[in-house]
């Protein structure tokens, strides 16, 4: 039986030669896709690769069974995948971290600089003429030299903000669920805090955590009104981390100075009002968006599918225990 992989979109090299050395490759490329995904699990798939816009919930993974081995998702955020029932199907699920670390990093600081000097705003007066001539009080931001970046997750992302805001005379502090290892060279430089403290006390609030039940709507309407009204709130983790109607009411009407945001809550749609709100920077989900980092993706998801297909573990596997009464034979 010749091994099957679907990809929902093309991903880039060099991940076509890889998998096509190894398998039938078929890439759907259109969207929405889930009735054609449908389809070709039905007809017989061993590895499907999602993107994260692509849910992959019980009634999908079904539809792949009993050939489905694997779901190999093109992004280290697997929240668009119901990881328990892939467990519970025997399937395993794989995805592609650290490879995005530093794209991911530049741009959460790209939206921070970007939302507390108003670049943004800025740009707009100028294509719109409305610059007539420097003055002192025109346009004042917040300067990030000792101000207090709160980072909520202080996972891989989280971290290297953390080094890049040191950078800029930034001081911080960080929440997060458990202890994350924080090397010897950064620990002197970051002071953990209760989420609630950092909340109210930070001028900049940069979120870095998975999208589950325990962060969903984290940044609520009562979270919101607790930051400084002066604060910055950014995010490149998941959209739905932030409730985006309170945060559209929070831009309104000032309980916060501004946002700089490259996901939503029901992407690509926004809450409505949160285009026209002057003090947010929104970005189209830029996050892993390079050359290189996407190749490197491309290459960790190719190596998950290849593994899953010899009947290994995938490198880098969230739910091991998937296989944990032996992984299926070799598909050639
Ligand atoms: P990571 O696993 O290294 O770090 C996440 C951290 O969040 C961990 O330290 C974890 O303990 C912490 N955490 C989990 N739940 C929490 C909670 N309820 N409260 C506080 N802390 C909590 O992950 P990472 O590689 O840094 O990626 C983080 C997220 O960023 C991904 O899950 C993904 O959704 C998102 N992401 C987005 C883009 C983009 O294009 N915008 C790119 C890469 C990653």
């Amino acid at each position: 039986m010749t091994a099957r992989i679907v990809c929902t979109l093309p991903l880039p090299d060099p991940a076509p030669g890889l998998l096509s050395a190894a398998a039938e490759v078929e890439v759907i490329g259109a969207s929405p896709s889930r009735e054609r995904t449908e389809a070709l699990l039905r007809e017989g798939v061993d590895v499907l690769c999602p993107q994260l816009g692509d849910r992959v919930d019980a009634a999908l993974l079904d539809t792949g069974l009993p050939r489905l081995r694997a779901v190999c998702v093109y992004a280290v955020g697997y929240n668009n995948v119901d990881v328990p029932a892939a467990t519970e199907r025997g399937i395993v699920v794989a995805n592609t971290p650290g490879v995005l670390t530093d794209a991911t990093a530049d741009c959460a600081l790209g939206l921070l600089v970007a939302s507390a000097r108003r670049l943004c705003e800025g740009d707009a007066v100028m294509r719109a003429g409305g610059f007539t001539g420097w003055r002192p009080d025109f346009m004042l931001g917040l300067e990030l030299r000792d101000s207090l970046l709160g980072i909520v997750g202080f996972g891989r992302i989280g971290q290297a903000l953390a080094r890049r805001a040191l950078a800029c005379g930034m001081r911080i502090a960080y929440a997060d669920e458990s202890q994350p290892p924080v090397p010897a060279d950064l620990a002197p430089h970051v002071a953990r805090m209760q989420l609630e403290t950092l909340i109210a006390e930070a001028d900049c609030i940069s979120l870095h955590v998975p999208l589950d039940e325990s962060t969903r709507h984290l940044i609520d309407e009562a979270a919101l009104r607790r930051m400084k009204p002066t604060a910055i709130l950014v995010n490149t983790s998941r959209g739905a981390v932030i409730d985006e109607v309170a945060l559209v009411r929070a831009l309104q009407q000032g309980w916060i100075a501004g946002a700089g945001l490259d996901v939503y809550e029901n992407e690509p749609a926004m809450a409505p009002g949160l285009a026209g709100c002057r003090n947010a920077v929104l970005a189209p989900h830029l996050g892993s968006a390079t050359v290189r980092t996407r190749a490197a993706m491309a290459e960790l998801c190719a190596r998950n599918a290849l593994a899953a297909l010899a009947g290994e573990l995938p490198p880098h596997c969230v739910n091991p225990q998937a296989w944990s009464a032996g992984a299926p034979p070799p598909v050639r």
